[in-house]
């Protein structure tokens, strides 16, 4: 027997539909790369949107192949990912940081057919054009007065000529459920990136979720600032669940700085919005330079890395803006816990709840996370155990793109993290597997001395690495990069750090460089801090 409802097969670009439809006048507002802001309402994008959809049917897509955008958030690259999978093909966001080992690696694993680039990024396509065999044609996405001249061998197209003339309504295809949208590549800070594929389906549940009130809990009375990149981890999903509530979606451009994010949450009243701890820390040291307020900003959400508590305490107290704290990872889409701490203020003795609030959170309905030892038993959710933490759920990976092998255990995906779970539910992170730092057979948490660190108001990264040790066999080794005409001590890094870690745990010397290294996404990239200092202590 089977239910006898309707069940129409799903098509991603239905979320944007139901936005023309019901949300016509919200609107989708860019600080553009051309310079200037830009303004359409959801009824436009979606026209526009199927004037694309034509211009790449025009161009030879097909059901299945791989179209690659490389963009800032911008109201194109949005109407390029509805196009793309509403046409049955998948969008492939590259990330313009990638190193161009990694860029060939991953265009050609994909074997990207078609790319669509904002201006900025064409010199990167321009140079490594001879190593991406695959690409048939780029489409700048630009108008003609901002066409770039440059030669690439291979047709390149105007996006904004592409559309004009084009009919505003598409006979959108309906795609079976599993059919693939999008694709994203980790960024391989350990081996090659690896691609990760979603579909029309999970995405679509994904969504949901990240709409719900356990989630970013944006609608049409919202005004969100979206600055998670949609080049990493399918911009947490923003893309898909503010225009399914009809939010006014607010996007940075390539103008990240800030300045720019305090001028542009100023003039479009932003309340609520999403970014990894670095983009914050830039936003906060504006405003404390310059003496300013963002009243209108009543949250913010804070993952990718963990929030630190010094500045949630800032968020909290000097801009009266609550933080909610996220974790996630693109294997899962990425959502995998939110930390809605106020919804359990009945629960949760007045003097923890910021102990709470920095704990990474609960999963949504869609979830589910265990941890577990090496031997894959599960362990007790007392907020004191930590082991491996493995997730499931309809958005969670299965298997990596083109791989034959599933990437699951037992059903569950190890996350690569090291977590607590307590006895509400609230997860928190202790460190990343391969950065856990083991002295003496006991553990210390990266995680928690580089947090510590930055609440020093001259340190604006740290980074803890475990480096060998004769005796000990690791000891951690603190490596920080303070503000610009700033300066700290050792003796005052360490005196801060005694306040919270016993002895055996402070790092056993403090290192000053310039500039730490960041990933792609805008993460510490331990990787080549622990290849220079490995043999720190044990000199050779
Ligand atoms: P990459 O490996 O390219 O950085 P992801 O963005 O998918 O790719 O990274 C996911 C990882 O980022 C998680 O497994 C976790 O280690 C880390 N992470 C994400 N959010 C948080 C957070 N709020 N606190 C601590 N770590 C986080």
């Amino acid at each position: 027997m089977q239910g006898l409802m309707q069940n129409d097969p799903i098509n991603l670009v239905s979320i944007l539909q139901h936005a023309a439809r019901w949300h016509s006048d919200s609107e989708i507002v860019t600080n553009s790369v051309e310079g200037g802001i830009h303004r359409e309402t959801y009824a436009e994008a979606y026209q526009r949107t199927a004037q694309l959809a034509h211009a790449l049917k025009e161009l030879g897509v097909e059901e299945g192949d791989r179209i690659a955008t490389m963009g800032w958030n911008t109201w194109r690259h949005l109407e390029c990912w509805y196009a793309i999978a509403g046409v049955g093909a998948i969008s492939h966001t590259l990330n313009p940081r990638l190193s161009t080992e990694q860029l060939h690696y991953i265009v050609n694993h994909a074997e990207d057919k078609l790319l669509l680039v904002d201006i900025s990024f064409v010199p990167i396509i321009q140079a490594n054009i001879k190593q991406l065999p695959t690409l048939e044609a780029v489409v700048v996405m630009t108008d003609e007065a901002h066409m770039p001249e440059d030669d690439l061998g291979i047709p390149v197209l105007c996006y904004e000529t592409l559309l004009q003339g084009k009919a505003t309504e598409y006979g959108w295809l309906s795609l079976p459920e599993d059919q693939p949208s999008s694709l994203c590549y980790t960024s391989g800070t350990t081996g090659d990136p690896k691609g990760v594929l979603y579909s029309h389906r999970s995405n679509i549940f994904h969504a949901y979720a990240a709409s719900g009130v356990e989630g970013f809990n944006a609608n049409r009375t919202d005004s969100f600032l979206m600055i998670v990149p949609m080049f990493h981890a399918n911009s947490w999903g923003l893309a898909f669940s503010l225009p399914m509530m009809g939010a006014k979606m607010v996007l940075t451009g390539p103008h990240m700085d800030g300045a720019s994010v305090y001028q542009i949450i100023t003039d479009e009243e932003v309340n609520k919005s999403a970014a990894v701890p670095t983009v914050w820390s830039m936003l906060l040291d504006h405003l404390n330079q310059n003496n300013l307020q963002v009243p209108k900003l009543e949250e913010t959400t804070i993952g990718g890395s963990a929030a630190p508590r010094s500045m949630i305490v800032e968020f909290n107290e000097k801009y009266n803006v609550d933080v909610l704290h996220a974790w996630g990872m693109t294997e899962m889409s990425p959502l995998g816990s939110l930390n809605r701490t106020k919804m359990y203020l009945d629960k949760i003795p007045a003097d923890q709840v910021l102990d709470y609030n920095c704990k990474q959170g609960r999963p949504t309905f869609g979830v589910d996370l265990k941890i577990v030892d090496d031997d894959g038993n599960e362990l007790p959710r007392d907020g004191e155990t930590t082991g491996r933490l493995m997730a499931k759920g309809a958005w969670v990976i299965e298997r990596y793109y083109k791989k034959e092998e599933s990437a699951l255990e037992n059903g569950w995906l190890d996350t690569g993290d090291i977590a607590s779970i307590d006895p509400l539910g609230f997860m928190q992170i202790t460190d990343r597997a391969k950065d856990v730092i083991k002295s003496g057979g006991e553990w210390i948490s990266s995680v928690d001395v580089e947090n510590a660190a930055v609440a020093h108001p001259a340190i604006q990264i740290a980074a803890c690495i475990g480096v060998a040790h004769p005796k000990w066999e690791e000891r951690p080794l603190l490596i920080v990069q303070t503000y610009p005409d700033q300066e700290v001590s050792t003796k005052d890094i360490m005196s801060l750090l005694s306040e919270t870690f016993a002895k055996w745990q402070l790092p056993e010397d403090i290192i000053y460089i310039d500039e730490i290294p960041l990933t792609a996404t805008g993460k510490v990239d331990k990787k080549p801090l622990r290849a220079q200092y490995q043999d720190y202590l044990t000199p050779a």
